[in-house]
């Protein structure tokens, strides 16, 4: 059955998957989501015996529906190849009594990877299928991870072109230089002298700039966005839960039908909305348990019923979950206010305008499948310590945070239903505050030392990504106001 694709917030007809890919976000400002949530039509067994390349084929034809068999194959195929360091791309370990799903494998060694490394191949598809004869420039603002993951996945993609400004002063030394390297002759690196919001402000300005689409179209271009709201990158998401499921009940680790619990360190709770999906589709889940750090905006939403994003922006060890505003939520909360897209877009109203806004009991209710907690600073640290006491087993800052609040979660209910903790980083990404928390000794050592140094404590291969960048080249080095990215997308793209 066709799959058409409605915004969160208005009366718009409905879309396709490749043109809702296309567009990114619907022209109200509303997500797009799907007008029902398919089931899976494979069983469990036959899934135990798939790759993560035919797994993925089976979820993803469920929702892109206007994307033809051969489509859709070649997309998967060209995403997860050996640009992932194993071939099983997304394996589980087993530490400490949960089953840790490694998310990291691909090309800048985060989970990012597994949608960006497929988005760059289902956009240029759909292009294709719209008869779209313009290149697609991608434009991205980024406070480091998101662009570096952009870029590894457009780079060198034929009828594309990616430009990704960074904060000059606002990113660490090993993300500038892992942007910096990037290769590629369609990717383009730019460094402003301003901050995050600075940049991200001024990409938002470009896409609403009608004159410059238009300048843009004449000369062959239009852009598109490769942000995390985009259903291109919400889709591929669902595969690894289904995946780990299935992995699960060939290893004998549980019984085909018994239910799992998912634990996620949620940021723009994408992530953890994709599991949410996995679980409509028919997939044995219990609970999605939802794991903020310090900004527990979301963990507030969960025990109170409201959003309320005006609080202190902290930031913590855990960088990419430092969100006061969870986008991705917007869908989650489309679907309990019985798709009722005025209710919706009311709620989204209120945040933008008064910072706030508070759910009824009759949604609430509907909160029953999610359990939500935080860890703090020091909790966080104090689990990267104990799992490799306790394990010999390393995870991130990112990853300690849902292991920390699984913690909390069995200490609160008693729930030992086996458990999927979604492991979004390597430990090599975020190798200071790692160290830091496993020998509390990290002064005068540079990120590289570091490296070296956690890989003589836990035996751990140093990944390609982290080796790769030590000797490699600086191929980008422009850096620009804010006021002058425009000009600078003119310049690049060569435009009058
Ligand atoms: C982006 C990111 C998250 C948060 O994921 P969301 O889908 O935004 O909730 C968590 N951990 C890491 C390492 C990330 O890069």
């Amino acid at each position: 059955m066709q799959v058409l694709y409605k915004s969160t917030r208005g009366k718009g007809e409905p879309v396709t998957a490749s043109v809702a890919i296309l567009k990114g976000l619907s022209d109200d400002g509303g997500l797009f989501v799907p007008d029902h949530i398919p089931e899976l039509d494979v069983s469990v067994e036959q899934l135990a015996g798939m790759s993560y390349q035919e797994t993925a084929y089976e979820v993803m034809k469920l929702f892109l529906t206007d994307f033809t068999e051969e489509e859709l194959k070649n997309c998967i195929r060209n995403a997860y190849d050996d640009k992932f360091d194993t071939r099983e791309i997304a394996p589980l370990h087993e530490a400490d009594g949960a089953y840790f799903l490694e998310l990291y494998h691909g090309a800048t060694i985060a989970f990012k990877d597994m949608a960006l490394s497929i988005l760059p191949h289902l956009m240029t598809t759909a292009a294709r299928k719209n008869q779209v004869k313009n290149e697609i420039v991608i434009l991205t603002a980024t406070s480091g991870d998101t662009g570096k993951a952009a870029m590894a996945g457009f780079a060198d993609v034929p009828g594309t072109k990616i430009i990704v400004f960074y904060p000059k002063h606002g990113v660490s030394p090993i993300q500038e230089k892992q942007m910096v390297t990037q290769k590629g002759d369609n990717t383009y690196v730019v460094g402003i002298t301003g901050n995050f919001d600075d940049a991200q402000t001024a990409v938002k300005k470009m896409f609403n700039d009608k004159e410059l689409a238009s300048e843009l179209d004449q000369a062959g271009y239009q852009f598109s966005s490769a942000n995390s709201i985009n259903i291109g990158r919400l889709v591929p998401q669902i595969v690894y839960y289904v995946y780990a499921y299935a992995s699960l009940v060939r290893d004998g680790r549980i019984k085909n039908g018994q239910e799992i619990n998912i634990t996620v360190p949620t940021g723009n709770f994408g992530n953890i909305l994709a599991a949410y999906y996995a679980k409509q589709m028919g997939l044995p889940v219990h609970k999605l348990i939802c794991a903020s750090n310090e900004n527990k905006v979301l963990y507030d939403f969960f025990t109170t019923g409201t959003y309320n994003r005006k609080r202190d922006f902290i930031l913590t060890t855990s960088p990419s979950m430092d969100i006061l505003i969870s986008s991705n939520l917007e869908r989650l909360i489309y679907r309990i206010a019985g798709q009722d897209a005025e209710k919706c877009a009311g709620l989204m109203e209120a945040l933008s305008k008064g910072g706030e806004y508070t759910i009824t009991d009759e949604m609430k209710a509907q909160l029953s499948d999610f359990y939500g907690n935080y860890c703090t600073e020091e909790e966080t640290k104090e689990t990267i310590a104990h799992i490799f006491k306790n394990s010999r087993y390393v995870i991130d800052t990112h990853t300690a945070v849902a292991a920390g609040v699984y913690s909390k979660y069995v200490q609160d209910t008693g729930d030992h239903t086996p458990v999927v903790i979604a492991s979004t980083a390597s430990p090599y990404k975020f190798t200071r505050s790692v160290m830091d928390a496993l020998t509390g000794n990290t002064e005068g050592m540079d990120d590289f030392a570091l490296a070296d140094a956690l890989c003589s404590l836990s035996g751990v291969k140093i990944p390609q990504a982290v080796e790769s960048i030590r000797s490699a080249r600086v191929l980008h080095d422009c850096v620009v106001d804010a006021q002058d990215m425009p000009a600078t997308v003119k310049k690049i793209l060569k435009i009058k």
